[in-house]
């Protein structure tokens, strides 16, 4: 086997390996988006709730203030009515106190639900910080281990990449760009060995001219049909020697020779 294609297989294994710890490495991604997705949760629900608390202040010291108001002028009116000496002041005085009564009444029972309420929402918000402060306590232990698997798997990489330089220095510029352009674009292997003789990836049959290039020449040349690189492996071994990491190599392929023929 060619020196470069030995290169550029070994290039494809590292490859391999690769894309494997970068798929592990994003499989983390949603595990970390759920974590962040529950504390945001718990902290939102806080916010909410808080400023809920808030707003429910804002009028309950509204209505007390009026309240106070009403109660002043109520008692105004009672002093009117205490003076009062003829019945027709009597009697407008009367009615100014009963209404000014009414509305006082309504207005305490309102201002009484609303104290109700806002010790529910204290209470609801209390509730609130601990669920957050849970969950902040029980992601401790998930993000840290996220972390150091990540930064492991991180610097696993950054060694399959060193390795896979070096490996790549054995492969010509041109091939190696064609390489990686076609395995970036199939994210997967780029380089195939012919299956007889049809195509390791696609089964199309390899036109005879071609087909001379890769057996004999032992050239590395495209697909025409699916675009990946071919190469033709050599002789299979004898049986019972260590297997190469391309399975496609040695399937057996008499029908697609047949086929082959016919339109070569
Ligand atoms: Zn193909």
């Amino acid at each position: 086997m060619q020196p470069e294609l030995e290169a550029l297989l070994a290039v494809q294994e590292d490859d391999d390996a690769i894309r494997a710890i970068e798929g592990e490495l994003a499989a983390f991604a949603p595990r970390l988006a759920s974590l962040d997705k529950a504390r945001q949760r718990a902290h939102d629900e806080v916010e909410r709730t808080r400023l809920a608390i808030e707003r429910e202040t804002d009028k309950y010291r509204t209505l007390e203030a009026r309240i106070k108001e009403h109660r002043e002028k109520h008692e105004r009116n009672v002093a009117t009515l205490d003076q009062a000496r003829k019945l027709r002041e009597a009697t407008a005085a009367m009615a100014q106190v009963e209404m000014a009564r009414r509305v006082l009444a309504e207005e305490e029972s309102e201002l009484a639900g609303m104290a109700r309420r806002l010790g529910e929402m204290a209470s609801a918000l209390e509730a609130h910080r601990a669920a957050a402060a849970a969950i902040d306590e029980e992601q401790v232990g998930a993000r840290e281990s996220l972390r150091a698997e990540t930064s492991r798997l991180e610097s696993m990489l950054s060694e399959a990449r060193r390795v896979r330089a070096d490996k790549a220095s054995g492969v010509g510029a041109s091939l190696l760009s064609r390489y990686d352009r076609i395995a970036a674009r199939r994210r997967s292997q780029a380089l195939f060995a012919i299956r007889g003789l049809t195509c390791g990836a696609c089964d199309t049959s390899i036109p005879l001219q071609r087909r001379n290039a890769l057996l004999v020449a032992g050239l590395i040349d495209v697909c025409e049909a699916c675009g990946v690189l071919l190469y033709a492996a050599p002789e299979a071994p004898a049986a019972g020697a260590p297997a190469t990491d391309t399975p496609a190599a040695e399937t057996p392929a008499t029908d697609a020779a047949a086929s082959a023929d016919a339109d070569g």
